[in-house]
């Protein structure tokens, strides 16, 4: 069973590995970045709260970010495996999921660091574009769509992430240097840590990608 966790800075590709790897293993992805996005679409009160972090591009507090990850956790899907897209993010969110995975028996079985130069990760993020209502992502130079600006698979109007301009792109890269690429370190020590070269296209970054998966479950 795969129970994996995709690191990686915005605009890396996780999500869009993310969503492959689901769709061919049939496993629950829960990414904390669209929870946080529908709870700030909702307007609740914890959707404001979060709204001033994720607008600045810093990291939402632990403690939020865990009760909303558990909540997901409890859910019938992620019990034949799961994979964790922007999950965890700090030290403190890997040790508490390290916890709550050990009292299920269900432990980790692969870290994956998707690697991509600081460079190329602000050029991919402040050109992604997405469709709100199946969430498909493109870009407009790498993946353009075939009409400007339209979903190929639904014919919405493409939005862009209000935290993928240019400044917030910055401020998250330097969360994800000083708070989250510990995490590497930290899945290392624990010999489940593949690291997997992010450029090039969706395809061939999976390639890699699934090379890692297959590594891991022989
Ligand atoms: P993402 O879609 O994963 O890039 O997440 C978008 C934003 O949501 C981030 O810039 C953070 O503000 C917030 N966020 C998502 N996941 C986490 C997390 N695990 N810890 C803290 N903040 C998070």
């Amino acid at each position: 069973m795969m129970r994996v966790v995709l690191l990686g800075k915005p605009g890396s590709g996780k999500g869009t590995q993310a969503r492959r790897i689901a769709e061919a293993a049939d496993i629950a992805v829960i990414s904390t970045g669209e929870l946080i996005r529908d709870s700030i679409r909702q307007g609740t009160e914890i959707g404001k709260e979060f709204r001033r972090y994720t607008d600045a591009g810093l990291l939402v507090p632990d403690q939020l970010v865990l009760d909303l990850f558990q909540q997901r956790l409890e859910k019938p899907d992620c019990a034949h495996g799961f994979l964790l897209d922007g999950f965890p993010r700090t030290l403190a969110q890997a040790e508490a999921l390290e916890k709550m995975l050990v009292a299920r028996a269900q432990p980790l079985t692969l870290a994956l660091s998707i690697r991509v130069p600081d460079e190329v990760i602000i050029e991919r993020a402040i050109g992604r574009r997405f469709c709100p209502k199946d969430k498909h992502s493109y870009h407009v130079s790498y993946a353009p769509p075939k009409v400007p600006d339209i979903c190929d698979l639904c014919g919405s109007k493409l939005q862009q992430r209000a935290d993928d301009k240019r400044e917030v792109v910055l401020a998250r890269v330097q969360e994800y240097n000083d708070k989250t690429a510990p995490l590497v370190d930290f899945y290392a020590a624990r010999h489940i840590l593949h690291d997997v070269d992010g450029l090039g296209t969706p395809e061939q970054v999976g390639m890699r990608v699934d090379a890692a998966l297959q590594s891991s479950a022989a």
